[in-house]
């Protein structure tokens, strides 16, 4: 198992190899990494963790994975300019995964994006887009007249996923995407990134699906959301809404008991957990979040914490 700090420092190794004279002949930056810039489930913003976001970067291409608020800040405190940004990926039209879509793309272009990125998502990103700029059409129209910057509404090119099959080949990457069940909700993909330096798979948000395990069969890093029971049902004592909203957690994530089967039967070399249901409660403990995967697989855990990184090679 990896933990948090085994990560960190090797973060932290590479970084100084690369600053420091000695090593530069030597020193290898990882041609491919994972940043997990958000790690908390759900829409609401606290002083925590950051809402849902990932960044897989390959030869300083940017790929962002989900645009949960906070994605642009967390982008820059991970030192990555946001104009690198060339491809974005919306997981589900649940609000903890676009609610930062359109800004991030303009934090791009504010920050002197000239080339064009590319997003997709299931359907509804199209017309998000189309959304976006007659929200800030104000502003865009300003700023291309008063200080002289390309029109933004030609640099952000959406396409809507309708079925599952590869959406994007790149010489770096091919990103395949996978539909899963997140009642209520069925326009849902994972996504799998084909890289120089292994397969990475991103469950989305989740219902338990032993079809993830198919489609991440033999990936070196699968990233799975997870839902800790015994913090969930605090949580349902605390809320008005409670039994509904347990019904709800139960029917549309997955249990780490149950990310533990699907790691297992992927038979993956990493296992990320990752976007916490509860993601905010001080009492969850790394090894409570782990206890139960550990009952159905045996291999490399990591419990991922923002701007985390993981390069690849495995
Ligand atoms: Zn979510
Ligand atoms: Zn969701």
């Amino acid at each position: 198992m990896i933990d948090r700090r085994d990560v960190l420092k090797l973060a932290l190794g590479s970084a100084a190899a690369l600053t420091s004279p000695a090593l530069a002949q030597t020193a290898v930056k990882p041609r491919t990494r994972i940043v997990f810039l958000g790690t908390k489930g759900g829409p609401r913003v606290t002083t925590g963790a950051s809402n849902p976001a990932n960044l897989v970067m390959v030869n300083d291409t940017a790929y962002v994975i989900d645009c949960g608020m906070g994605v642009s800040r967390q982008l820059v405190a991970a030192g990555v300019p946001i104009p690198s940004v060339k491809y974005i990926f919306i997981s589900h039209h649940h609000s903890d995964h676009n609610l930062e879509y359109g800004n991030l793309f303009y934090n791009a272009w504010a920050a002197g994006l000239s080339t064009p990125i590319h997003s997709f998502g299931p359907r509804g990103v199209e017309a998000m887009t189309n959304a976006y700029w007659e929200l800030n059409r104000f502003d865009v129209e300003t700023r291309i007249e008063d200080e002289g910057r390309p029109d933004p509404r030609k640099l952000l090119i959406a396409r809507d996923i309708n079925e599952d099959g590869v959406v994007l080949q790149t010489s770096d990457v091919k990103v395949t995407a996978f539909r899963t069940p997140h009642p209520p909700i069925t326009d849902n993909f994972a996504y799998k990134f084909e890289t120089p330096d292994g397969v990475i798979v991103f469950s989305s948000d989740t219902a338990y699906n032993p079809k993830l395990a198919e489609f991440a069969k033999g990936a070196d890093v699968l990233v799975h959301e997870c839902l800790y029971v015994p913090a969930v049902d605090r949580l349902v004592i605390k809320t008005k809404n409670g039994a509904t909203l347990k019904k709800h957690l139960l029917e549309s994530h997955t249990t780490t008991e149950d990310v533990g089967r699907i790691a297992a039967a992927a038979g993956v070399k990493v296992l990320v957990l990752s976007h916490f249901v509860p993601g905010d409660d001080p009492l969850v403990t790394d090894d409570n979040w782990t206890e139960d995967v550990k009952k159905n697989f045996f291999g490399r855990i990591v419990v991922a914490k923002d701007l985390m990184q993981l390069a690849l090679p495995v």
